[in-house]
């Protein structure tokens, strides 16, 4: 049997993970996080859930346009039918659009927990070390406990977290340094009492918000309490990024009320997630060096979106299938 180790189980390590056990290969993901989905994640609490990372996704690629219908059809994913405002401090715009937004059922977190139903999935082992020996991998984790022999590795972190794992290869890690992530506060936030505006997203341009949604109302979700999720610009993250979260919460609800315009008042829940690589962009392939059977890539490879992490998914593991045939 050829062992394929992933590291990340975020939509582009489960989705090479699928693919290569299709092909009768057996795939092993390590997940530093105690749940798979990465940046699709949704955090629940007892008010319900907050998408605090990726909000809706769209779908241009023919492949994925069909991956797409088949979640529909397995009751995962659906249409969210939304037309975004254009918010300002001064100004609020209501046009409509054409584009199609899509989002996971009953949360975004759903789309990887379903495609994971048959995968050996390790969640909270946060991989340190990668050697090869012997035309063989072997994994470290932070407890120092070994992982392996595997016969191949993909790494599907984001771009940063990449380069210690792959610096087997001097070209993959150069090719993952070259990519710049921006880190993103999220707010999640919670209330009983519905707050009385018609809006229910918008994108805002902001010294600190760029995006607010009213989660509570996408498809699919518990509509009661009303749950609201913030997204600060990747400047005022960069610059804000040691706060602590309570600080971060402060500062953004009164920014969230004012653009809303709406009178400030306590939510029964507040949380505040810190992305530090949130999204970046090489626009390039993954990398791949044969030699080794070592992949890097993610959605920084491929458009830095959620169909980019799928695209990305998918040919790391025809890389991994091609590298593996030509050797016979
Ligand atoms: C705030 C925010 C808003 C977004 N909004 C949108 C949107 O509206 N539409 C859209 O299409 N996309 C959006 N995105 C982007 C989208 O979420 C990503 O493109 C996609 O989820 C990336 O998937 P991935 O598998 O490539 O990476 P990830 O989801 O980051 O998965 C990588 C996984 O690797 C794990 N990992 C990292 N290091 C280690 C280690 N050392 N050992 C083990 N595991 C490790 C991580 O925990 C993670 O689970 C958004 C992202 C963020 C953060």
């Amino acid at each position: 049997m050829t062992s394929i180790a992933i590291i990340g189980a975020g939509l582009s390590g489960i989705t090479a993970a699928r693919i290569l056990q299709g092909h009768g290969l057996t795939p092993t993901i390590f997940e530093k996080c105690q749940a798979s989905g990465g940046r699709m994640s949704s955090r629940t609490s007892q008010w319900g859930s907050f998408d605090l990372g990726a909000q809706y996704f769209t779908a241009r690629h023919p492949r994925f346009i069909d991956e797409l219908g088949n979640w529909i059809a397995q009751g995962i994913a659906t249409e969210w039918l939304v037309t975004p405002y254009q918010l300002s401090s001064s100004s609020r715009l209501h046009t409509q659009d054409v584009v199609q937004r899509y989002v996971g059922l009953p949360h975004m977190g759903a789309i990887t927990r379903f495609l994971e139903s048959n995968l050996d999935v390790r969640c909270g082992q946060t991989i340190c070390g990668c050697h090869h020996r012997d035309e063989q991998w072997w994994l470290e984790n932070t407890r120092g406990e070994a992982f392996g022999p595997f016969d191949g590795l993909l790494v599907t972190t984001p771009a940063p977290q990449a380069v210690p794992l792959v610096s087997a290869s001097p070209r993959l890690a150069m090719l993952a340094r070259k990519v710049r992530m921006q880190p993103t506060w999220a707010l999640g936030l919670a209330f009983t009492q519905a707050l009385d505006t018609e809006i229910n997203a918008a994108f805002v341009e902001n010294d600190s918000i760029d995006w607010l949604a009213l989660d509570s109302d996408k498809p699919g979700r518990l509509a009661q309490p009303q749950r609201w999720v913030v997204h600060a610009t990747s400047d005022w993250s960069a610059s804000h990024m040691e706060l602590e979260p309570e600080e971060v919460v402060s500062i953004l609800s009164e920014q969230f009320f004012k653009l809303l315009g709406v009178p400030a008042r306590k939510p029964d829940e507040a949380i505040a997630k810190r992305w530090r690589f949130a999204r970046g962009n090489l626009d390039g392939a993954s990398g791949f060096d044969q030699r080794l059977r070592l992949g890097c890539g993610g959605d920084w490879s491929h458009g830095a979106r959620v169909e980019g992490a799928w695209l990305a998914g998918q040919e790391l593991a025809e890389r991994m299938l091609a590298a593996l045939q030509k050797e016979g």
